[in-house]
């Protein structure tokens, strides 16, 4: 295993090196928070994207949707960003350098900085050092910067627009078409994978803090008074490391515990937290996470949104960052439809038709036009309307239109109680979010798939990525670049290719070079066509983690493949 001190320095170096992650723009001197994705790079996060999908599009059956990036403003405005979208800045006195306040204090060993007020804070940086000149921050003031990049649609200046900070927007807004799509039933979900824009204050750690980054988020809209996930038994018995407020305050390491443990102790707030908690650590575990380095830590109570009933967070430790945030789960109740609701005026509610229809009483409120008509002529009907909806005091009721007050003693309206049919009621959903930072899963699948080992008196290097994400997944060689073997590697790469395996030829250097240079990739196994070949029509495929090689007939190449990546045998097992 590489030593922890360095592991993003050899990472980074692989990654550079050979196409998966570069600084963006980097001939105009690059940006910090912004990367670009090589072609190995590119390949490996739609990989990554595609698992994502298998689970949430395909096994659980929630759509996907695709929204623009740039919203107007009224979007941000009821969900709350042009607010509260902001971290706590400091300008150093000295170096001018911006500087993001809560990080500098937990630098300094503050746990939970994040959660101290502005006040707070600026007391405790008074004597840390500023990161980029050593000088004490002093009396440097604490502000709130938002984090949200505005732009302009249209010409000139006409309407203030944002580029979205997250992709979960798009999903609330489109929330009545959604609901028709889905045929008016709950509970029903909705994903998106796109591109999330965040004007981080210092972005000083590589892939983890991006100003542009992709996430992949769900929204599962479900019956406030239901929260039984209908398939929880699919995840009902899966251990999951949990660290709870309690533990955390304790001090204590995170406990394993089954799902359904953690719901009927109250450790989890309900089945739907816990099912994405559970399928959150198969996605992560799936594309190369350690599964001793993972864990899910709930929000402690004042880190949590005050409309979130539960919230977690799945953290990866990185040898060079710590426990970092890779997803949230959260219960959001109905904080973003009402929010919408409110802001847009479109109703955001389901109708839920009771089984039997209920009778039940009703008050109507109704006015007397012959004398409210005449009295208050034109906004008369408005008043009447207004009274339909007051709550009447004993000696008449006090309405409100167009801001104006009116107080209508109650010989000019009459209560009547009927008895009417109800079929249902209308119901605003609660949001089950689970957010994933795909960016910040490559990295922690990178770091966790590196290793360094000596092979025959040499330092190999490799990635052990799990072959349903390694960006490519076969590479073939010719042993010679004659004798027809050459032609024979370049027809089983067309084959494998044509079979939707991710296949490369490779016939540059010593097939020892060739290997070196496919491990250091990832890729899981290599084909090698030999003299053999030529006789009995075998190739030889080796494993890149054990380096054993077995020998496989050509036309069982891409059934034999197929199976080694979709893990449905491993490589010991294999038969031919
Ligand atoms: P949040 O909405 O802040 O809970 O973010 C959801 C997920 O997006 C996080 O768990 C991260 O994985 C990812 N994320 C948030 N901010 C950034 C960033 N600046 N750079 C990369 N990924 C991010």
């Amino acid at each position: 295993m590489a030593e922890t001190s360095d592991i993003y320095e050899k990472v980074m170096e692989v990654a550079r090196r050979r196409g998966f992650v570069w600084p963006s723009s980097e001939i105009y001197g690059s940006v910090a928070g912004f990367i670009d994705y090589g072609p190995l790079g590119a390949m490996l996060k739609r990989n990554v994207e595609n698992l994502w999908r298998s689970f949430y599009v395909f096994q659980e059956g929630y759509y996907e949707i695709e929204c623009p990036t740039v919203g107007n403003e009224a979007i941000f405005v009821a969900s709350g960003h042009v607010k509260e979208f902001a971290d706590k800045m400091v300008q150093c006195p000295h170096c001018g350098e911006y500087l993001r306040a809560d990080h500098i204090a937990e630098e300094n060993g503050i746990e939970n900085a994040g959660t101290l007020s502005a006040e707070a804070l600026q007391a405790t940086l008074y004597e840390l050092p500023c990161p980029s000149c050593k000088e004490p921050l002093g009396e440097a003031g604490v502000f709130a910067f938002n984090l949200m990049f505005e732009t302009t649609i249209g010409p000139g200046s006409q309407r203030k627009g944002y580029l979205r900070p997250e992709t979960a927007q798009g999903i609330f807004t489109d929330f009545p078409r959604l609901l028709r799509f889905y045929r008016d039933k709950l509970p029903f979900g909705a994903v998106q994978i796109g591109k999330s824009y965040r004007n981080e204050i210092s972005p000083r750690q590589g892939m983890i803090r991006l100003r542009e980054f992709s996430q992949a988020e769900a929204e599962i809209f479900v019956h406030p008074e239901c929260k039984d996930h209908p398939a929880f038994d699919r995840y009902a018995d899966y251990t999951v490391p949990l660290l709870t407020i309690a533990r955390q305050l304790d001090g204590q390491e995170p406990a394993a515990m089954t799902m359904r443990a953690a719901v009927s102790e109250g450790v989890i707030a309900n089945e739907y937290v816990a099912y994405y908690i559970a399928l959150t650590h198969r996605i992560l575990t799936a594309i190369g996470v350690d599964a001793d380095k993972l864990r899910f830590r709930q929000h402690l109570t004042d880190e949590r949104a005050h409309y979130a009933a539960d919230c977690w967070d799945a953290e990866v430790y990185s040898g060079r960052f710590g426990w970092v945030e890779i997803v949230g789960i959260a219960d959001r109740t109905n904080y973003d439809l009402r929010s919408h609701a409110a802001h847009s005026g479109t109703s955001m509610t389901v109708f839920m038709p009771y089984d039997e229809p209920k009778r039940v009483v009703k008050r109507r409120i109704v006015a007397d036009m012959g004398v409210l008509g005449p009295q208050y002529r034109g906004k008369a009907k408005a008043i009447a309307d207004a009274l339909a909806a007051s709550e009447p005091g004993e000696d008449g009721a006090r309405v409100t239109v167009d801001g104006e007050e009116f107080f209508i003693p109650a010989d000019l309206y009459a209560v009547r109680e009927e008895e009417v049919e109800v079929r249902g009621e209308e119901v605003m959903p609660h949001v089950i979010e689970p957010s994933y930072g795909i960016d910040r899963m490559i990295y922690v699948a990178l770091e966790h798939s590196y290793a360094e080992e000596e092979v025959e008196g040499e330092i190999r290097k490799v990635l052990r990525f799990p072959p349903a994400v390694a960006p490519i997944q076969a590479a073939v060689f010719p042993l010679m670049n004659r004798d027809g073997l050459d032609d024979i590697a370049q027809t089983i790469t067309e084959r494998l290719t044509q079979c939707r395996i991710l296949a490369q030829y490779d016939d540059s250097g010593a097939i020892g070079r060739r290997y070196r240079r496919q491990d250091e990739v990832g890729t899981p196994f290599a084909v090698t066509v030999d003299y053999d070949t030529l006789e009995d029509n075998t190739v030889t495929v080796r494993d890149r983690d054990s380096m054993e090689q077995v020998r496989v007939p050509i036309e069982r190449l891409p059934e034999t493949l197929s199976a080694l990546i979709s893990g449905a045998v491993a490589f010991r097992n294999i038969r031919v």
